[in-house]
Formats: C-alpha cells, sequence, structure tokens
C-alpha cells in the first residue's frame, strides 16, 4: 500500500467548510439526510450503469443495494455505508475536494459579508440556497473519513480531513464496493441529547422525517435483543443467541421505500413533498408549488413536479440542467429528462412515472417519442396553468415566481408557439401605470384608453432609461400606457408581434406609430405638409450632413419638449438586437 498524501482544498471549497466548521445553521440534522441523498445516488448510478455497460455488470455486485447507517455510541461515530457505484482515487479529489457547483464563488462571497455584518439569517438563507452536501458533515464532525471503492475495480481509496484546508488520501485494502462515510462527532453535541446523532432513536427519527420515499432500503444496525423480542415465538433459536451475545445486532429496513407520487394524495404531507423536493432538487429550501398530475387510460403515468422558491444559480449558464426525473413502473431512468421538459421551463423539479415505456429508453428515442411528446405538452399546460391559478389565488406567491423566473418563462414566447397565449397570460411587465407594480396584460387592455389600438411597449437598458426617453413624451400626453420591457429577451419576442386579446404589440420607438384619431389625422396632415414644406431645405441638408449615421432626417409631430430623436425604421432590428448580432461578429 502507498504512503498517505496530503492535499490541499480548492480555495473555495476550503472557505465553505471554515463556514461549515463555524456554522450556525439551525438545522444540523439534514446532514443525515445529504449523506444518505448522496448513498442513494450512488445506488440510482450503480443500477444505470449496470444496465448500460455489461462489464460493469459483470464485475460489479447488484444482488442487495442499500444504504447502512451504523452507529458507536462509545467511539462517537456515526457511518453511512452504501455498496453503490463508488468513487475511485481522482474522482474523490474532483468530487469531494472541489465544488463544481457553478456560482461558488459568488456564493462564498456572498455568505463571508453575510457573517461579516452579523446577518445570521442572511448567511442561512444562503447556505439553504446554495445547498452545500457533503460538506454539511462538518456541522457535525470534527473529523471525516471516507472509504470507497468504484464497482468494477479493484483498488479502494481512503480519504480523511478535519475540515481545515487539507485532506489525506491513501490506498484502502480490502475496501468492499461503494463508499461509507464515518463521522467522528463533535464533543459539543453529546450534552444535548437533541443532538445525539449516535442514538437509535435519533437516527431513525431523521431516516423517517427526510428519507422515508428513498426508494433503496435503509438499513439501520439495531441490537438484536429488541428485535428478538418482537418475534420471540416464531424465532426462539435466534432470541437465544441474540440474548447471549449482547453485541450482535440485525439490520433494520427504516424507511417505508414507497414513492410519493404513488401514494394517495390526501396521505402525502406537505413536510413530506417538501422533502422529497429536496432529495431531487439538491435544494434546501421549500418549493413554492407542488403539482401532481395522474394521467390514466392507454399511456398511464404520475408525475410530481415542483416549482422552486428560487432560481438556481445557473438558470442563464451554458451547462444548465433541466431538472425532471424519468422512472418506468418506480425505476429511476434518467436525471434532466429533456425531452419531458421544454428549455423555458428548465427550472420545474420533479418526477415522471411512466407505466409503458422500456427500461432501456436513451434520450436520442425519447425525443421522437410521440407518447413523450404528448406527455411534455401535459406537463407544460398543467405548470402554466398552475401559474395562472397561483396568480389569483396567491399573488404574493406569485410575483415570487415571476421575480424568480420570469425572464426564462419568457424565453418560450420564441419558442413554444403552441402556448403563446397562456405565457402572455401569466407575464407581467413594468409599465408607467404604476412605478412601483408591474401589471398583466389583462390589466393593461382593460386600462386601454378610447381608440387606442395597440399594446404599447420601449425596451431598453432599465427603467429610468426607457422612462427618459424622447420617445415617450407623446404617449405621456396622450395618457397611453407603455409597457417598459428591459430584459434582453422583450427585444427578440416582442419584436415577432404578437398579439394579446387580439391588440398587437407595438414599440413606440419606431417610425411608423399611429396616435392619433381618424379626425385629428385631416388636421395633422395638412398642418404636416405645410411644415414639411418649410423645412424641406433644412432637412435636406441635415439628411447629407448626417449620413454616415442616419437614413433619412425627418420632421416629427411625436416631440413636445425634446428637440430631437432618433428612432427606427419600422422593419429594421432594434437597436439591442443590432448591438447582439455585431457583438457575435454579424
Ligand atoms: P451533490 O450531491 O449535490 O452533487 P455533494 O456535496 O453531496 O453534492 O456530493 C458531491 C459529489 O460527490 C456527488 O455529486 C458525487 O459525485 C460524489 N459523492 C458523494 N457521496 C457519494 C457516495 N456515497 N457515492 C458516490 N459518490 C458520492
Ligand atoms: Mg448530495
Amino acid at each position: 500500500s502507498t504512503q498517505d498524501e496530503t492535499f490541499e482544498f480548492q480555495v473555495e471549497a476550503q472557505q465553505l467548510l471554515q463556514l461549515m466548521i463555524h456554522s450556525i445553521y439551525s438545522n444540523k440534522d439534514i446532514f443525515l439526510r445529504e449523506l444518505v441523498s448522496n448513498a442513494s445516488d450512488a445506488l440510482d448510478k450503480l443500477r444505470l450503469e449496470s444496465l448500460r455497460d455489461h462489464e460493469i455488470q459483470a464485475a460489479a455486485d447488484t444482488s442487495d443495494l442499500h444504504v447502512q447507517i451504523e452507529s458507536d455510541t462509545e467511539q462517537r461515530t456515526l457511518t453511512v455505508r452504501d455498496n453503490g457505484i463508488g468513487m475511485s482515487r481522482d474522482d474523490v479529489v474532483g468530487l469531494i475536494g472541489m465544488i463544481a457547483k457553478s456560482g461558488t464563488k459568488q456564493f462564498v462571497q456572498d455568505l463571508k459579508e453575510a457573517k461579516e455584518a452579523q446577518d445570521e439569517n442572511a448567511s442561512q438563507e444562503l447556505i439553504g440556497q446554495f445547498g452545500v452536501g457533503f460538506y454539511s458533515s462538518f456541522m457535525v464532525a470534527d473529523k471525516v473519513s471516507l472509504v470507497t471503492r468504484k464497482a468494477g475495480e479493484s483498488e479502494g481509496t481512503r480519504w480523511e480531513s478535519d475540515g481545515t484546508g487539507t485532506y489525506t488520501i491513501g490506498t484502502a485494502e480490502d475496501a468492499p464496493q461503494g463508499t461509507a462515510v464515518t463521522l467522528h462527532l463533535k464533543p459539543e453535541d453529546t450534552e444535548d441529547s437533541l443532538f445525539d446523532y449516535t442514538s437509535e432513536t435519533k437516527i431513525k427519527e431523521i431516516v423517517k422525517r427526510y428519507s422515508d420515499f428513498i426508494t433503496w432500503p435503509i438499513k439501520m444496525a439495531v441490537p438484536a435483543k429488541a428485535e428478538a423480542k418482537d418475534d420471540a415465538e416464531s424465532d426462539d433459536a435466534d432470541a437465544e443467541d441474540a440474548a447471549a451475545d449482547e453485541d450482535v445486532t440485525v439490520l433494520e429496513t427504516v424507511n417505508s421505500m414507497k414513492a410519493l407520487w404513488a401514494r394517495s394524495q390526501s396521505e402525502v404531507t406537505d413536510e413530506e413533498y417538501s422533502e422529497f423536493y429536496k432529495h431531487i432538487s439538491h435544494d434546501w429550501s421549500d418549493p413554492l408549488e407542488t403539482i401532481r398530475i395522474q394521467a390514466e387510460g392507454t399511456f398511464e403515468y404520475q408525475s410530481l413536479l415542483f416549482i422552486p422558491s428560487r432560481a438556481p444559480m445557473d438558470l442563464f449558464m451554458q451547462e444548465r440542467k433541466r431538472g425532471v426525473q424519468l422512472y418506468v413502473k418506480r425505476v429511476f431512468i434518467m436525471d434532466d429528462c429533456e425531452a419531458l421538459m421544454p428549455e423555458y421551463l428548465r427550472f420545474v423539479k420533479g418526477v415522471v412515472d411512466a407505466q409503458d415505456l422500456s427500461l432501456n429508453v436513451s434520450r436520442e428515442t425519447l425525443q421522437q417519442d410521440r407518447q413523450i411528446q404528448m406527455m411534455q405538452r401535459r406537463l407544460v399546460k398543467k405548470v402554466l396553468s398552475t401559474v395562472k391559478e397561483m396568480r389569483t389565488k396567491n399573488p404574493e406567491r406569485y410575483d415570487t415566481f415571476w421575480s424568480e423566473f420570469g425572464k426564462a418563462v419568457k424565453e418560450g414566447l420564441l419558442s413554444d408557439f403552441d402556448n403563446r397565449d397562456a405565457i402572455l397570460d401569466i407575464a407581467s411587465f413594468d409599465t408607467t401605470h404604476d412605478p412601483d407594480k408591474q401589471t398583466s396584460l389583462r390589466d393593461y387592455v382593460e386600462r386601454m384608453k378610447e381608440g387606442q389600438q395597440h399594446i404599447y411597449y420601449l425596451t431598453g437598458e432599465s427603467r429610468s432609461v426607457i422612462e427618459n426617453s424622447p420617445h415617450m413624451e407623446a404617449f405621456r400626453d396622450k395618457g397611453y400606457e407603455v409597457l417598459l420591457l428591459t430584459d434582453q429577451v422583450d427585444e427578440v419576442w416582442a419584436e415577432s408581434a404578437p398579439e394579446f386579446d387580439g391588440k398587437q404589440f407595438q414599440s413606440i420607438s419606431k417610425g411608423q406609430v399611429d396616435l392619433d384619431t381618424e379626425e385629428e389625422k385631416e388636421e395633422v396632415k395638412a398642418e404636416r405638409e405645410q411644415r414639411e414644406k418649410e423645412f424641406a431645405e433644412l432637412l435636406s441638408w441635415m439628411t447629407t450632413a448626417l449620413q454616415d449615421n442616419v437614413k433619412e432626417v425627418r420632421l416629427s409631430s411625436r416631440l413636445t419638449t425634446s428637440p430631437a430623436c432618433i428612432v427606427t425604421d419600422a422593419n429594421d432590428l432594434p437597436p439591442a438586437l443590432e448591438n447582439m448580432y455585431r457583438a457575435m461578429g454579424q
């Protein structure tokens, strides 16, 4: 065997560990949820890999996949063991020694600031939002050791750290397949029996509470005596053995393993839904909304979807993931199933369990599958209608939804034409009507002035930039409400000229906005022709002088206080798009 080697944690990981060691995170129990969740993921991975890869199937043992928890009251250790996929030495360095999550730097920075400001609520919230996974062990342990062997490989790896900057890695002889994480519990938690994580009752309680739905058995070593008492009559021989030797333990399965979506809705509590959501999303906060779908008939499936209460840090990053898992008849098939949720609803998490799919489906075949496409359509409709309902029934919750996810949802206006109306219907926009409140399009339409033909909008970098735009003047004068659109995506979808309630969207920066009623028009026309004649010479001189910068200089009747403004042709690209294309070198 080789000598142990010492490594340093990646800088962000070090900072995060420091914060965990000194954590005031109020609910320390969740460290066990995190370890069990990792163990369960490792079992899922092994099962999937062995289905796909015959070599792994031959080399790995998949006969009795389970999680096992062992505690030692004297040594004050707690071990969570699985016989799943395990990790190679390189995996350990990459996965445990580093945090690969996007947004880590920002998170650590924010957290440091919150600590410096002694804002406990903020740091709790940040920790919860980021979800620190394995590192949460250091909330309760002053030393953590991990022994792991990747399924199919012969050599195991031992990893150990006290969480202060470095860790050691060595070879582990005779390591069983999978991973065992052993926590050396901090002494301060002994005094308070609430925090005695070696106590059988406490462990069972935590597992029940947070991990009951895990589809693998979570077994716990309990003294055989207690077991024997229960079936003393049926199993006399065992009972005698147990009585003779105090140390004999048996394994008891602690979780029900029942899929939540297979239980009747009335039977499942909000807390159970929440914990399930946390397991599949790796989020530490409760979901904003839970959605259940039960489809019967020729293509039977159940779905349990969640809208998170916060946007993930990678919502707009390249390597973002979609959050719906596919199960077939209770068996986990794949994560991030892109065929089930369109890109613009990528933040929706959850599970779809189909009855009549092959266990060997691939991502490629799923994309083509007509039934999957129908399923996706139904899920999308349900998510959109849930948000619509939320808007009337729980406006506050809706506001959270829209401020977290609105920008992503609006992408759907460009990609999901079937649901364009539904998306517009759940959208909110800044408006000149109220400086502090966004508006729905329905409310906008209701406020439209007599004779107003269109839904007017202006796009720009920020609300104040748009409000100060000279384009606004005529509209302000007329008392016409204008939507103020500041997201980059607005520029694009609004250009695609959608309609809402039969009214077209019209940019007020376009040349041809027609603000006048029929009677006014004749007068105005005569007046304009007169003035154009007067200024013809000046205008043609200006057009020549500015020819490198503008197409044409025109007289305007739209300005009331500004001397001039620049407009785009009705058919020109909007300025932000022009900039975008220019930046891309087109
Ligand atoms: P997350 O689970 O959100 O990815 P964690 O900090 O909990 O983050 O775990 C980091 C990574 O370490 C996991 O993604 C996984 O690859 C690896 N890992 C952790 N525990 C185990 C385990 N019991 N078996 C195999 N791999 C594990
Ligand atoms: Mg985890």
